[in-house]
């Protein structure tokens, strides 16, 4: 996996709200000035977006959050609350287990094999979908 990664330290029971995902609030234009995407490189920022206005830049005032990395088959989850971004387990987690939740990336672009191929997973689950971009509808 990609970056550090979070490890359980102690069992933790599903449902449980773990950390915020703190940041630094930008609009989506400041967003983009900050981290221009750059065409066939690799993605990798801690910009999460919550909506249309607001994206949390984790690498500016941002804690332990944003190093839980992604997984196809998560044990956690992203959740949206009044604004704000919170981890919290889906189901109880072992000691030792590494955290992780489904980054599920929307582009504004199709999900082409190609925008895929900019956006790789390699979580290892078997229901692995080759990339961290949502399925899109
Ligand atoms: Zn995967």
């Amino acid at each position: 996996m990609q970056g550090l990664g979070a490890f359980a330290t102690h069992a933790i029971p599903a449902g449980e709200r773990l950390i915020e995902y703190a940041g630094e609030r930008l609009t989506w234009a400041e967003a983009e000035a900050r981290y221009p995407e750059v065409d066939g490189e690799r993605h990798h920022t801690y910009l999460f977006a919550i909506d249309d206005d607001v994206i949390i830049d984790a690498a500016v005032d941002g804690n332990e959050a944003r190093f839980i990395n992604h997984s196809c088959a998560p044990n956690c989850d992203a959740v949206v609350d009044h604004g704000r971004i919170w981890i919290e387990t889906l189901h109880d987690i072992e000691p030792g287990e590494e955290l992780a939740y489904d980054y599920a990336y929307l582009l504004d672009e199709r999900h082409t094999p190609a925008a895929k191929r900019r956006f790789p997973c390699h979580c290892g689950a078997i229901t692995c979908r080759g990339t961290i971009l949502a399925k899109k509808r």
